[in-house]
């Protein structure tokens, strides 16, 4: 029996620990936590759905590592047993478990904190994200419905294309099975955020780990808005032209990808590190770890959209606030209004889609 005296100071020295994580790389370096004498997080049932793809991989295999996981389930229509195998003999301290088929997935959510959805088709050059529609839209909903079922309380980061839709899909299946809690819902847009702080700390040639830039609005094209006019640290030297070029860039970055990898899908690595990201501060947020803040596309009051990107403070229910935009240069000023049709647009396919089928 530990006193209430020592439990407290546990729990602090765990909140003190996860606090001071500043990277991922901390994370990697951490990675024997549960071997080592130090104290043992609480533990976390985190589910991946669409676990053998192109992101499901690389995105498990980060999870794997993370030291705030106990139980990591992998879900997938193909190829989980291998999956699950090889992750299962890296070792740290969350035991890896793999399901297969539609058959398997209530059992592959049930007790789960966190759920991440990886799964449904990526881009193919010339194509936008909306392209996926017709296929991603029932299958985030198919799974949102298994989500419903088994696992109603934990939190459910989205990945799968178009985010600016697919959110809004699993908010009205959530609505219609009487267990959504907006403050549960994320569409994750980490990647915009990752690629807006390599890009200028490039251009403003200051150390990248010191970066930070917000990205609000949506996660396609012009919905994905930088504001390089809060980035920290600041570069007065950039022109405005180059602020222009690194929004596009930053706007561009999928598509950059797509082309790069001509035919054989979209980015795949540095999303799976963006949603390992996510999912970390997620955790951290659930553990009560304090000032946990992260970009993400959720619902807000933030604009007249029901559902908008900004910064949100993370916590034990998830969203704690969502934060509002502060100041705006006048591009951003333009680049907002500007991108408003569009995502309203999208929102309204996905919840008009939800209702319809
Ligand atoms: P992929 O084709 O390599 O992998 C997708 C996986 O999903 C496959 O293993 C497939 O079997 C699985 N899958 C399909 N239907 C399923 C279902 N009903 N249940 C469970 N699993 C299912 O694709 P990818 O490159 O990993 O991309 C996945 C998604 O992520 C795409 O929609 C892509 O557009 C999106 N994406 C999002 C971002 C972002 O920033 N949010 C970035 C890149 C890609």
């Amino acid at each position: 029996m530990i006193s209430s005296f020592s439990s407290t100071m546990l729990i602090r020295s765990i909140l003190k620990k996860q606090s001071s994580l500043s990277s991922y790389n901390n994370i990697l370096r951490r990675n024997n936590y549960s071997s080592s004498s130090e104290c043992v997080p609480p533990a976390r049932k985190v589910v991946v759905l669409g676990a053998a793809g192109g992101i499901g991989q690389p995105l498990s295999l980060l999870m794997k590592l993370n030291p705030l996981v106990s139980m990591l389930s992998l879900y997938d229509i193909v190829g989980t047993p291998g999956v699950t195998s090889d992750l299962s003999h890296a070792n740290t301290r969350s035991q890896v478990v793999g399901y297969m088929g539609e058959g398997n997935l209530g059992k592959a959510l049930e007790g789960a904190d966190l759920v991440i959805i990886p799964a449904g088709i990526p881009r193919k050059p010339g194509m936008t994200r909306d392209d996926l529609f017709n296929i991603n839209a029932g299958i985030v909903k198919g799974l949102c419905t298994a989500i419903a079922k088994y696992c109603p309380h934990a939190l459910v980061n989205i990945i799968s294309n178009p985010v600016n839709s697919t959110v809004p899909i699993a908010s009205e299946v959530f609505k219609k099975a009487g267990t959504y809690d907006e403050r549960r819902l994320f569409g994750v847009t980490t990647l915009d955020v990752v690629r807006a702080k390599t890009f200028y700390a490039a251009k403003a040639q200051v150390p990248v780990s010191a970066v930070n830039v917000p990205v609000v609005g949506g996660h396609a094209g012009i919905t994905i808005l930088p504001l390089f006019s809060q980035a920290t640290p600041k570069a007065d030297s950039l022109s405005e032209e180059e602020i222009t070029a690194l929004t596009k860039r930053t706007q561009d970055g999928g598509t950059e990808v797509v082309e790069a990898k001509a035919g054989k899908g979209s980015a795949t690595l540095s999303m799976a590190y963006a949603g390992a990201l996510f999912a970390d501060a997620c955790l951290k947020g659930l553990n009560g770890v304090p000032d946990v803040v992260e970009c993400s596309f959720v619902e807000s009051n933030v604009t007249e959209l029901p559902f908008f990107a900004s910064k949100v403070r993370l916590g034990k229910n998830g969203v704690e606030e969502v934060l509002g935009l502060g100041p705006l240069s006048d591009n951003e000023k333009q680049g907002l209004e500007a991108l408003i049709p569009e995502l309203k647009s999208s929102i309204d396919k996905g919840i008009k889609f939800a209702n319809q089928s």
